[in-house]
């Protein structure tokens, strides 16, 4: 498998060739502040187990470091220190005042009850004390982590600090908690919605009429079902959507509202009552318009870019496409919209929620999301025409945005 820390380095070289962006910055930018690893001990069952957790704080020229925190039996130090690359770009792409970061735990959440699991997370929280706070490294919800999880992290940090009343700050710690611990509306749906409204901007700008379009989605969580949610209202068709259990064909389309059930109840899209079986090969194979992968890295490769039959793929997921396969689909003309830009939409809400909580205000669902779509609306609008003016791909005008954006700051500091 593919290095995912030369894919990123790969794609900051591509895009910095296109502009003049200064050197020793992108010497900075290649390698993280601080990357830490944290072993720590849980007692389970009367036996003690050693977990490992880590954060990578890439950069935080532009504001204190943000990321979410991932539970998977994969995370690596290489896995967090790309991803949170990638975050310090999205956070620059959305003009958000946070730099970027990442940490994740390595654990196979299947084998724990929900009583481990905040066991578990407490002691992480403890691990990961020292390194985060709300004007230093704000962390979030990743892939196996949701708002339960930010308020157990919340409420442990509270009782270490000594500060049991959640005041102001001690709730802007953490970003993804649950409304009762000082969430903030449409944070849960943001980053699918946002993948979802730019595809919309997206169709604008190519008068590309997405009703009745065929979609398939790789991941069906809760960007990938959030992305659905909105699509469907587009007049969108899933066709396929796979998970970590299994693909399922259904030509005719899914009622996606009947999946999520079966996937809440089940954990997995699998013995859903409707849709053929098929491989992870053959899903990608499937001609539509639009693919959306939404689960994992490195999910598209060379073998399988060239089997792929679509008009675009929408990186829901963080690096889902590895540099070889790009090349390829850049060759069969596939427009990619790039994870730091699909799926920005995430950390935007987390800044909107870090403000509410500064100044101890909720903000209505309403003033949210209008706040919200117009800014996506702008970011990718800003984008394509940037792409258009240096007549490159959204990817590298992504990073030309980013990197100047960033640039400026690092200015005012030599
Ligand atoms: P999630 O845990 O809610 O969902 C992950 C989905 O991926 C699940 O459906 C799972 O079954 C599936 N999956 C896991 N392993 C798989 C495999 N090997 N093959 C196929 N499917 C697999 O996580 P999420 O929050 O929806 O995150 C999905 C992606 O979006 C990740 O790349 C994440 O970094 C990225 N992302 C998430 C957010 C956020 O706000 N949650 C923000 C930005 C980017």
């Amino acid at each position: 498998m593919k290095n995912i820390i030369n894919i990123v380095d790969n794609q900051i070289k591509k895009a910095s060739s296109k502009i003049r962006v200064n050197e020793n910055l992108i010497k900075i930018l290649n390698k993280p502040i601080n990357e830490i690893k944290m072993n720590f001990p849980v007692l389970i069952n009367d036996k003690v187990e050693i977990f490992s957790g880590y954060r990578v704080q890439h950069n935080n020229f532009m504001g204190p470091f943000k990321g979410g925190l991932r539970y998977h039996n994969h995370v690596s130090m290489d896995e967090v220190n790309a991803l949170a690359q990638w975050m310090t770009y999205k956070c620059a792409i959305q003009d958000i005042p946070f730099g970027g970061a990442k940490g994740g735990l390595s654990i196979d959440v299947n084998k724990y009850n929900d009583k481990e699991l905040q066991k578990i997370t407490r002691q992480f929280t403890k691990s990961l004390y020292p390194y985060i706070g709300s004007n230093k490294d704000i962390p979030a919800p990743d892939v196996n982590t949701n708002s339960q999880i930010m308020d157990w992290m919340t409420d442990e940090y509270n009782i270490i600090s000594g500060n049991h009343n959640s005041t102001c700050n001690m709730k802007s710690v953490f970003t993804g908690k649950s409304i009762n611990f000082g969430g903030s509306y449409v944070r849960q749906e943001a980053t699918g919605r946002g993948v979802a409204l730019t595809i919309k901007e997206w169709a604008d700008k190519k008068d590309y009429n997405l009703r009745g379009k065929n979609y398939i989605i790789q991941g069906f969580g809760n960007v990938g079902y959030h992305t659905c949610e909105v699509l469907s209202t587009f007049g969108m068709n899933l066709i396929a959507v796979g998970d970590h259990s299994c693909y399922l064909y259904a030509p005719e389309g899914l009622n996606i509202f009947n999946l999520k059930n079966h996937s809440n109840i089940n954990k997995s899209i699998k013995n859903y009552e409707f849709g053929n079986e098929i491989t992870k090969e053959d899903f990608f194979k499937l001609k539509c318009d639009i693919i959306i992968p939404s689960a994992l890295e490195l999910q598209i490769n060379k073998k399988i870019a060239e089997n792929i039959d679509c008009t675009l793929i929408v990186e829901a997921a963080n690096g889902p496409i590895d540099d070889e396969a790009e090349v390829i689909l850049e060759n069969k003309n596939i427009t990619i919209i790039p994870d730091i830009l699909a799926n920005s939409g995430g950390v935007l809400v987390s800044y909107y929620e870090w403000l509410q909580n500064k100044s101890d205000e909720y903000w209505s669902e309403k003033e949210i999301r209008d706040k919200f779509d117009d800014k996506i609306a702008d970011t990718f609008k800003k984008i394509y025409s940037l792409s258009i003016r240096n007549n490159c791909s959204l990817r590298d005008a992504s990073y030309i945005y980013s990197l100047t954006q960033i640039e400026k700051n690092y200015m005012c500091r030599i």
